[in-house]
């Protein structure tokens, strides 16, 4: 057994063969990572009872289709770990889909087109509490009430929203991508570029309340780089 230094109390602590483990003088939850040939120890977020099993719940809710099923999966989850983050998380994200409906072209019900609200083509009844919801939805509160760095959440849950938005709504719709005999017309970036920049536009005359509102526009720009290409063909469009 080797003693480390541990990143909470700068004391050391003695290192085992466990990769994770409590420090034993302050408690602090580590991790032993390899450090070049020596070995370091960082700290490590501490798994909650019943929290590997209710993941493993998540990933399998992600990997079928059926909204029901989903649900289904994400319920147990969070009944075995309520607390857990990574789980509320995909709750936050799985929104409304779950829900029985009868009008199956209800955009609503998917997480991501709240971001419909900055596309300038919905009523002003409708942007207001989708803005609302953006911001106040009581799943993302409980999320932030877990989160141990808040702001980092936020861009990360905004993010995921970006994506999602744009690979659905955007590089997904024949409107802006249209294609002849199985060609598209146009290059994808350029053809992506006006929606999103009169998205970013209207996110700068109707923004969130801080923090959201720097937060959105960066995880815009940056879903664009991932999932479309360059972001010069958007400032191209004015924003
Ligand atoms: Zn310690």
């Amino acid at each position: 057994m080797m003693n480390l230094l541990c990143p909470y109390c700068g004391q050391e602590t003695p290192a085992g063969e466990e990769t994770e483990f409590a420090c034993a003088r302050c408690g602090g939850w580590l991790r032993r990572e390899p450090n070049g040939k020596a070995w370091v120890l960082r700290p490590a977020a501490q798994k909650l009872p019943g929290e590997e099993e209710a993941l493993a719940l998540v990933a399998q809710s992600d990997r079928i289709s059926n909204p029901q099923k989903r649900k289904k999966l994400l319920d147990q989850a969070l009944a075995l770990c309520p607390d857990s983050l990574g789980v509320n998380k995909a709750v936050l994200l799985f929104g409304r889909l779950g829900e029985p409906c009868k009008d199956i072209l209800n955009y609503r019900r998917i997480k991501c087109y709240l971001l419909h609200a900055f596309s300038g083509e919905e009523k002003s009844t409708d942007q207001k509490e989708m803005l609302a919801e953006l911001t106040e939805d009581p799943q993302l509160q409980r999320c932030l009430s877990l989160a141990p760095d808040r702001d980092a959440f936020i861009r990360e849950y905004f993010l995921d929203l970006c994506r999602q938005y744009l690979n659905l709504f955007i590089k997904g719709s024949n409107r802006y991508n249209g294609s002849f005999l199985g060609f598209r017309l146009g290059s994808l970036e350029k053809n992506c570029a006006a929606p999103v920049a009169e998205m970013l536009r209207n996110m700068q005359s109707t923004p969130l309340p801080p923090p959201y509102g720097e937060a959105l526009p960066a995880a815009l720009k940056r879903a664009y780089e991932t999932e479309i290409g360059s972001f010069a063909w958007v400032e191209k469009e004015g924003t």
